[in-house]
């Protein structure tokens, strides 16, 4: 093995210290601990499974959350007063909406119906906005796990040559345009892209975000490459990522590996984003359904 392994878990440790000592904190001044709701709307396997990832982590940091079920035939509107309702509760400071939603439920009625201030995980379009804008605002969490571990992992961005594979509203899109303000040089490649190999192998940095396992191989890297595999993907029982690890371990300089890389630091920068959501509105105005 020659690249070095870039780790999600002690980055996501240590994140974890500072939220926990930021809730404590929160909890001092307000007399309540920051709230975390998350809407599932039918029981499906894998949502369950990230849902109690969520909770479990909460607990640890002494964050009050918990989720909201709704049957797989609720409507559209039950969904989106359901959203509301937990947009004005005052205790409430988060809201995630577990996806994939039912084929009946459009998924921008139900992203729309988020208040952006209770957003943690950046899908508003007011939060899409001003990530592109360069303002500060809430950034899907994984897009900015992928981006945090360059980061904290010491990797030069700026200047360097970036490609990102995927053009996700969630993971992809939002990545590039981190790697923008990093100011790297960023090329996006998608499922239409002519000889994906030409643009990774120009890259210093390789973000991969498609759901396809091994999409990315070795052989398309430049020797030395740092390469983040965003990827979760269940293969014969087990969870691999977007990258042939083995073959592109010989080619990087170094790598996220699946599991155990962006994955963790997902789940801790979205405690992160929900402990400063709720230190914002009690910094500023209550907040109400019916305004940003
Ligand atoms: P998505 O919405 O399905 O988007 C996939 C993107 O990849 C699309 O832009 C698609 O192109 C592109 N693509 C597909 N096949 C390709 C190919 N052969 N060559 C080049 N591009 C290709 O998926 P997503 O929600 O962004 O998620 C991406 C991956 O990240 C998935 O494996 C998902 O499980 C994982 N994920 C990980 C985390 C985490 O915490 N680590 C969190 C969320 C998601 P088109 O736009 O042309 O269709």
């Amino acid at each position: 093995m020659t690249a070095r392994l870039l780790e999600g878990g002690p980055l996501a440790a240590q994140i974890r210290e500072g939220i926990a000592a930021d809730v404590a904190a929160f909890v001092r001044n307000e007399g309540r601990p920051p709230g975390l709701r998350v809407v599932i709307v039918g029981r499906d396997a894998p949502s369950m499974v990230y849902l109690e990832r969520i909770l479990r982590g909460c607990a640890k940091v002494g964050i009050d959350a918990d989720f909201v079920e709704l049957e797989d035939e609720a409507t559209e509107a039950t969904v989106t007063a359901t959203i509301r309702a937990l947009n004005d509760d005052p205790t409430v400071d988060g809201v995630i909406v577990q996806m994939p939603l039912p084929p009946a439920i459009r998924l921008r009625a139900v992203v729309d119906a988020i208040h952006p201030a209770k957003d943690i995980d950046g899908i508003h379009p007011l939060n899409a906005g001003l990530l592109r804008l360069g303002y500060e605002g809430f950034q899907p969490a994984t897009a900015h796990a992928a981006i945090e571990i360059l980061r904290r992992s010491g990797i030069e961005m700026a200047g360097r040559d970036a490609v990102v594979v995927g053009r996700s509203p969630v993971v992809g899109m939002p990545a590039a345009f981190m790697l923008v303000r990093e100011d790297a040089t960023v090329t996006v490649c998608h499922s239409k892209t002519r000889d994906l190999a030409a643009h990774t192998r120009r890259a210093d940095i390789v973000v991969v975000a498609a759901g396809r396992p091994g999409l990315i191989t070795g052989s398309m890297l430049k020797p030395g490459a740092v390469v983040v595999d965003v990827g979760i993907n269940l293969v014969d029982g087990r969870i691999v990522g977007d990258v042939d690890f083995d073959s592109a371990v010989q080619v990087a300089s170094a790598i996220t590996p699946v599991p155990g890389g962006v994955g963790p630091l997902t789940n801790a920068l979205l405690l992160s984003h929900l402990v400063r959501a709720a230190q914002r509105q009690a910094d500023d105005q209550p907040v109400s359904s019916r305004g940003v």
